[in-house]
């Protein structure tokens, strides 16, 4: 038997935020970050609130990438301001964080009275999708740990567009990179589906249609527009269906190495593609892979012509949008790889999505991956199906 999950209610277009203005509350907790307040797009919210006299408090101090001491805090501070209304205003850090304080709390407080409040996310990158899934992901040390459970999911999610437009060139370029591989990552997954393929396919198009536009010129309202939504559906569709190794070796290389999420995963994107197409290209996920080459436009007259053109288009992307082709290009010093090569791995064998990938992987196959990334080099296995 098998489940498809439809959470959150989502509020999507121009404008979607007004829906803040039909909701009532007690007392609200904004969680948002420095950047939020700096561009204005927080005061879009509390503006709202001082206008239906709803009393609110601010926390503003969420790191990128949060880590526990980051949630500790927000425990604290939520814990002692009691909100019935909590909005996360920002990237997936922002929400993870929120999503991860909501639970911690609702953990300790299940012994007494006090109910959960309700937890609206607005993404303002084009990313995650962390505003429809059930995971959140926070650092402990250099390793990210992925909490998964149903009750992470946002009651509304809203996708309003305008709130993008101020990001910058390199994390439309990490962010949206980030959408196609959890589109990827789903499609081929060991738990795909018909609803999850449909979303993942849908999000997949949009990615090559719309992101270099947005990489172009931030303020193109529809392109805008089509990557967060295509953000929404990719994020609906892993969150059904799982991820899989890309996201396992991009969590520990970003982790340990501090590298942004969105472009750990652009690193490392294709040669994950092409080891899961097989060198023969005869695996389940070589068709589907050539199937989304055909959606694409692309020459796909056998499985083999499907992949190499998918596999081109995604480097092509990378290019177009001046981003690194091999994790040597992103400032990391050739011995300190090697010297953490074997924590790299052992982290990504033991990540969550690990178990999701179409083909199971052993540590000399994540080395080699990491090692083939390393150079990103045209040669390696994505080329060559490894
Ligand atoms: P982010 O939230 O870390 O934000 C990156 C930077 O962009 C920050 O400096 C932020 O202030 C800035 N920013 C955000 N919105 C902006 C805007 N509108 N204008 C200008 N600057 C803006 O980046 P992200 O890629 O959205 O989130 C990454 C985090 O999400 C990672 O920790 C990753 O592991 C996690 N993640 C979670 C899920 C999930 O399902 N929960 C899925 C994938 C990734």
């Amino acid at each position: 038997m098998s489940e498809f999950l439809l959470k959150p209610r989502i509020r999507f277009g121009e404008d979607a935020l007004g829906i803040l203005e039909q909701q009532s509350a007690r007392s609200a907790l904004l969680v948002t970050d420095k950047a939020m307040i700096e561009f204005g797009l927080a005061d879009r919210v509390t503006r709202i609130w001082r206008q239906r006299g709803i009393a609110f408090q601010i926390w503003d101090d969420v790191v990128a990438d949060p880590d526990i001491a980051t949630v500790v805090r927000g425990m604290k501070l939520m814990d002692a301001s009691y909100p019935d209304l909590v909005v996360a205003l920002g990237g997936g850090s922002v929400i993870d964080a929120a999503k991860a304080v909501i639970f911690a709390l609702a953990q300790m407080r299940s012994a007494t009275p006090r109910g959960r409040p309700c937890f609206i996310a607005i993404p303002t990158t084009s990313g995650t999708g962390s505003e429809v899934t059930a995971f959140s992901v926070v650092k402990a040390g250099v390793e990210k740990l992925v909490l998964v459970d149903p009750s992470l999911l946002p009651d509304i999610a809203v996708l309003d567009p305008s709130l993008t437009l101020s990001v910058p060139p390199a994390i439309t370029a990490d962010t949206g990179m980030d959408v196609l591989c959890h589109a990827l990552e789903a499609y081929v997954s060991r738990t795909a589906s018909d609803f999850t393929d449909a979303l993942a396919e849908k999000a997949v198009q949009l990615v090559f249609r719309y992101l270099p536009a947005c990489w172009r010129s931030g303020n193109n309202q529809q392109a805008r527009e089509k990557m967060h939504n295509a953000s929404c559906m990719a994020g609906i569709a892993f969150t059904n269906a799982s991820l899989g190794i890309t996201h396992s070796l991009a969590h520990a290389l970003g982790g340990i190495f501090r590298i942004p999420h969105g472009r750990a995963n652009a690193l490392l994107m294709a040669e994950v593609v092409g080891w899961n197409a097989g060198e023969a290209r005869d695996t389940e996920a070589a068709r589907k892979y050539a199937r989304l080459a055909q959606l694409l436009g692309l020459p796909a007259d056998s499985t083999h012509q499907g992949v190499a053109s998918l596999l081109t288009a995604i480097r092509t992307l990378k290019d177009e949008m001046a981003m690194p082709g091999g994790i040597r290009d992103v400032g990391i010093n050739d011995a300190d790889f090697e010297q953490r090569l074997p924590e790299l791995v052992n982290q990504a064998l033991r990540d969550g999505c690990t178990p999701g990938n179409p083909r199971t992987p052993d540590a000399e196959t994540l080395t080699h991956l990491y090692r083939q990334a390393w150079t990103g080099s045209q040669d390696g296995p994505a080329a060559q199906g490894y």
